[in-house]
C-alpha cells in the first residue's frame, strides 16, 4: 500500500459547504473596511525573524515558543512564517515610505502560523483579519476601531461579544507596576504554576492573563496597573470611555486584561465570547505608539486589532441561515448529448449575457444528465439534443416550481430567465 499524505496537524482544509462560509464573510469584510476607508495591504507570509523578535518581545508567548523559524539554506538567513500582521504592516509602510503622506488606514487578510497545542478554536495555520491606524494619536482613533468592530458584529448578526478594555499605560508606568507585580507573586511563588514562574521573571504582567483557574484568586488580589497609570495614559483612557458611553457602546473594564505582546501601551482591547467555549477572544488589539519608531520609523502613534477568523466562523455557524450558505449556484444547467462545439458556444454566450452556467462536460444519458442538474441546484436547464441543433433553438426546462419544457431562441430564453431571477 502506498502512504497517504495528510495535511499538516493544526492546518486545515476548507472545501464546500464551508469554504462558501468563509468567502461570505470575506465579502462582508470588504464592505465593512471599505465603510471605514480602510485599505488594503498585502505582505510576505515569511519575514526576517529579527522583525518578530524586536516588535512582539522577546518574553512573550509567540517569540518563546510559538514560532516557525528556519534558516534559508541558500543564505543562511533566519526566517520566520508570519505570527502575525503588525509587525509586517508596519514594516510595509516603512519600506515604501507610506507615512510621509500622513496617516493611513491599513487592513490586511491572511493565515498566521503559530505552534501552539492544536485544539478548538486554536490552530497552527489560523486566519485573521487586522486593521492598522497609522499616525493617529488622539482617543477618537480609539473610539473608532471600537465602534467599528461592533459595526461588524451588527453586519454579521452576532449578539453575544462583549468589549473587555484596559489602559497598560506608557512603558514607565508598566516598568514600575512590574517591580511591585514581581514583589508580590514572589511572595507566593509556591502556589504558581510552571508557567507563572517562568514569566515571573521574564515577563510578570503576562502572568495576570493565565487561564489557569487555580491562579485566580492569587491574580484577583494582585495589585493594579491602574493605580501605576501615567497622566496623559490615564487622562487617554478616561476620554476614551467618556466617547464609547456617549456612542453607548457598552464596555467592561478588565484590569487584569494585559495582551501578549511587547509593543502595546495604553489602550488595550478585546471583544469575547462564551459561546466558543475556552478560546472566547474573537479581537484583540491596542495602541502601540512606540512601534514605527522601534521599527526605524519617526514617531508614529497608531492602533488596531486583529480578528481570528476561525473563531468568527465558530460563532456564524451557530446560526442557521450560515450554516445554509450554499456559495454560488448555477442559473442553468447545460444538458448535451453529443458534446458539441455549439454547445460550448451557446454556455460561453449564456454567461456572457451575465448568466451563471454549469456545462455538462462528459456526455452520457440525459437521464444521467438530469440528476446531475438537478443535485446542482439550477434554477434551469437547457437542454441541447439533436432536434435542438438542427432547429437552432433551445428547450428550457424550470428545474424548480412549475413550468413546462419549452423550445425558444436564446434572446427569449434569456428573457425568461432573467425574469424569473
Ligand atoms: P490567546 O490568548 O487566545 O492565545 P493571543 O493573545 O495569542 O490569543 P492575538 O495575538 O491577540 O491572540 O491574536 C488576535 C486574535 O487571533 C485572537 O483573539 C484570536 O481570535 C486569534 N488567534 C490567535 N491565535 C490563534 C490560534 N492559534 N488559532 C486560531 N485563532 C487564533
Ligand atoms: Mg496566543
Amino acid at each position: 500500500m502506498t502512504a497517504s499524505f495528510q495535511a499538516v496537524r493544526g492546518m486545515n482544509d476548507r472545501f464546500p459547504p464551508e469554504s462558501f462560509r468563509w468567502a461570505r464573510l470575506e465579502n462582508v469584510l470588504r464592505d465593512w473596511l471599505d465603510a471605514y476607508g480602510y485599505r488594503e495591504v498585502r505582505f510576505p507570509i515569511v519575514e526576517a525573524t529579527g522583525l518578530f523578535v524586536r516588535s512582539i518581545g522577546t518574553a512573550t508567548d509567540i517569540v518563546e515558543k510559538e514560532m516557525y523559524s528556519f534558516v534559508d539554506g541558500l543564505n543562511g538567513e533566519s526566517l520566520t512564517l508570519r505570527p502575525e500582521g503588525t509587525a509586517s504592516c508596519v514594516r510595509l509602510a516603512l519600506q515604501h515610505h507610506l507615512l510621509y503622506d500622513g496617516p493611513q488606514r491599513f487592513w490586511y487578510q491572511g493565515p498566521m502560523f503559530r505552534h501552539e497545542r492544536p485544539q478548538k478554536g486554536r490552530y497552527r495555520q489560523f486566519h485573521q483579519c487586522g486593521i492598522e491606524a497609522l499616525g493617529f494619536a488622539g482617543p477618537d482613533a480609539d473610539a473608532e476601531l471600537i465602534l467599528m468592530t461592533a459595526n461588524l458584529w451588527r453586519r454579521l448578526g452576532l449578539q453575544d461579544v462583549r468589549l473587555q478594555i484596559n489602559s497598560i499605560g506608557s512603558s514607565d508606568a508598566r516598568a514600575r507596576y512590574r517591580t511591585v507585580l514581581q514583589a508580590y507573586f514572589r511572595q507566593h511563588v509556591d502556589a504558581l504554576d510552571e508557567d507563572s514562574s517562568r514569566r515571573l521573571e521574564t515577563n510578570p504582567l503576562r502572568i495576570l492573563d493565565s487561564k489557569n483557574g487555580d491562579l485566580k484568586e492569587l491574580i484577583a488580589a494582585a495589585p493594579q496597573l491602574s493605580e501605576y497609570l501615567d497622566e496623559a495614559s490615564h487622562r487617554h483612557f478616561e476620554a476614551l470611555l467618556a466617547l464609547l458611553q456617549e456612542a453607548g457602546v457598552p464596555y467592561e473594564i478588565n484590569p487584569r486584561l494585559v495582551r501578549g505582546l511587547d509593543y502595546y501601551n495604553a489602550t488595550v482591547f478585546e471583544w469575547v465570547t462564551d459561546r466558543l467555549g475556552a478560546q472566547g477572544t474573537v479581537c484583540g488589539g491596542g495602541r502601540y505608539d512606540g512601534l514605527v519608531e522601534q521599527l526605524g520609523g519617526k514617531p508614529t502613534p497608531a492602533c488596531g486589532f486583529a480578528m481570528g477568523l476561525e473563531r468568527l466562523l465558530g460563532l456564524l455557524e451557530q446560526d442557521s441561515d450560515w450554516q445554509a450558505e450554499t456559495g454560488a449556484v448555477p442559473d442553468v444547467y447545460v444538458l448535451n448529448q453529443q458534446q458539441t462545439a455549439w454547445a460550448l458556444r451557446l454556455s460561453e454566450d449564456l454567461r456572457n449575457a451575465g448568466l451563471r452556467v454549469l456545462y455538462h462536460a462528459g456526455g452520457g444519458s440525459f437521464k444521467a444528465q438530469f440528476r446531475r442538474a438537478d443535485a446542482s441546484g439550477a434554477r434551469y436547464a437547457i437542454i441541447l439534443g439533436e432536434e435542438e441543433r438542427e432547429r437552432q433553438l433551445l428547450s428550457l426546462k424550470p428545474l424548480r416550481g412549475q413550468g413546462e419544457q419549452r423550445q425558444v431562441s436564446l434572446d427569449e430564453a434569456l428573457r425568461l430567465i432573467r425574469a424569473n431571477g
